[in-house]
């Protein structure tokens, strides 16, 4: 299809900053850019008709990383390396909620509770042990105890006595944060178009060519937000991650209240309202699910009833009400990857499992490389 002159004129024409990808980084890097140059027309291409990615899919927990998450990252990394991490995430879910309001998005501080399995005695005792540790590496973030241990008042089965928990942590509705967000973005004065790919570009001197399946146009800078989708248009080595999800139809009388890992964060799962939001299990089948394509399976998802059965509501009838997946952005590192590719043409990418809690910071970062 051929595109009007008016239609090039008023929508395509003299861009100063694209943006590929709608999801929370995309969106938070529009933002940014728009303050720091506040005449800038600004396009955002997104391939969904909604966000299509991980943003609009995750399990809204606003964490920093549980105390064995915390223990293992000291295995590959330095102390400071690990405070700053857990900083950067501290930060980062500070800057969303200032920015959009915790009514916004409905975040409610009900802590972060790590729960270790009865087979998982020498993993519950080691965390136990270096307990006072870990809360003096992470005093100068929380200003407090990180951690603290917790009976299991919530009468999960097959589990040790007692929670270690971060009573920091919080939770969000992840639909009415994104959709505050994308209101705020288009408020500003950013253009979306949605159901629009970027299939690539091409580096010129003073500007970049932008190919989509729809048209080409032409932008004075591109930034890349497109996470576990990156390497389809940049060679950054970020590997696709799929995570699947189920959720229950609403159960009367739930007492279940808050954030909660298990198995080391491979399963994780929280109420919301009266309902419980299960995901994990990609350590089931980590080659099947290294795939940038959304699909559910029997394996994992019947590993995902199974502990919502036997551990998690053991004696509370419940019916599974939707179950989707979502699809993250790995590496080998923590750390996301925030640079400048070419002349023109920038990326925020490979947030991995902690996206919503540092997505704000790294699209500030990334707009922040236009100063
Ligand atoms: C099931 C699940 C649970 C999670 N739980 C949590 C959690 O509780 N807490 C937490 O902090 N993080 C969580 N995460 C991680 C978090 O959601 C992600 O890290 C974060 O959303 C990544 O944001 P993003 O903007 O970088 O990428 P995305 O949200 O994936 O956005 C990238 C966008 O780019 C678009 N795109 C890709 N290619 C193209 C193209 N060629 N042209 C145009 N558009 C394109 C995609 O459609 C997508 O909308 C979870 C993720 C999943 C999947």
């Amino acid at each position: 299809m051929n595109l009007s002159y008016w239609e090039y004129k008023t929508w395509l024409s003299n861009i100063n900053f694209t943006i590929v990808g709608s999801g929370i980084v995309g969106l938070n890097c529009a933002l940014y850019l728009k303050k720091l140059f506040p005449k800038a027309k600004i396009l955002i291409l997104e391939r969904g008709h909604l966000p299509q990615g991980a943003s609009t899919k995750n399990a809204g927990f606003a964490c920093f990383g549980s105390i064995s998450e915390v223990l293992s990252d000291l295995k590959k990394h330095s102390e400071e390396e690990v405070r700053q991490l857990v900083l950067k995430r501290w930060e980062g879910i500070q800057l969303l909620r200032e920015n959009l309001g915790d009514e916004q998005m409905d975040y409610q501080n009900n802590g972060g509770h790590e729960i270790f399995l009865k087979e998982q005695a020498d993993l519950y005792d080691d965390c136990l042990d270096k307990l006072n540790r870990i809360n003096s590496l992470l005093k100068p973030v929380f200003g407090a105890d990180a951690f603290v241990v917790q009976p299991n008042s919530f009468k999960f089965k097959g589990v040790q006595k007692n929670y270690i928990t971060n009573p920091f942590e919080g939770q969000i509705n992840t639909g009415s944060m994104m959709k505050t967000l994308l209101a705020k973005v288009q408020h500003s004065g950013v253009t979306i178009l949605n159901a629009i790919a970027v299939e690539g570009y091409q580096e010129n001197m003073d500007h970049v060519v932008v190919k989509t399946d729809q048209f080409e146009f032409k932008t004075n800078k591109l930034f890349i937000a497109t996470n576990g989708f990156a390497s389809q248009l940049i060679g950054e080595i970020v590997k696709p991650a799929r995570a699947q999800v189920l959720i229950t139809k609403p159960i009367e009388n739930l007492s279940v209240k808050g954030t909660f890992h298990l198995d080391e964060g491979y399963y994780y799962f929280r109420n919301i309202e009266n309902r419980i939001l299960l995901g994990g299990g990609r350590n089931l089948d980590f080659k099947g699910e290294e795939t940038s394509s959304f699909g559910e399976t029997t394996l994992i998802q019947n590993r995902l009833e199974e502990i919502l059965r036997t551990i998690i509501l053991p004696d509370t009838p419940f019916e599974i009400d939707l179950r989707w997946s979502g699809i993250m952005g790995m590496g080998n590192q923590k750390k996301p990857i925030v640079k400048q590719l070419a002349n023109n043409v920038y990326c925020g990418v490979r947030m991995g499992g902690m996206g919503i809690a540092i997505g704000s910071l790294v699209g500030r970062e990334l707009a922040n490389l236009m100063k």
